[in-house]
């Protein structure tokens, strides 16, 4: 009873248990980050962009390329 897997974003070990919400990431924060690089993947194949900046979170992007 000690099965645990690995954080994908952050690398840390992560409790594989129902208190861990956020499984296989240690948190939110790791959850939405994955996330986010996910969604910066669909934009550029929808929108190229010369940006070469981390993407944002999803619900922190207030200078998202209207264009
Ligand atoms: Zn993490």
């Amino acid at each position: 009873m000690g099965k645990s897997v690995t954080c994908p974003t952050c690398g840390k070990s992560v409790a594989w248990t129902p208190e861990s919400r956020w499984r296989p990431f240690c948190s939110e924060r790791c959850r939405l980050i994955d996330l986010g690089a996910w969604l910066g993947e669909e934009h550029r194949i929808a929108g190229p962009s010369d940006e070469g900046l981390a993407w944002p979170l999803p619900d922190q992007d207030p200078e998202a390329p209207s264009h």
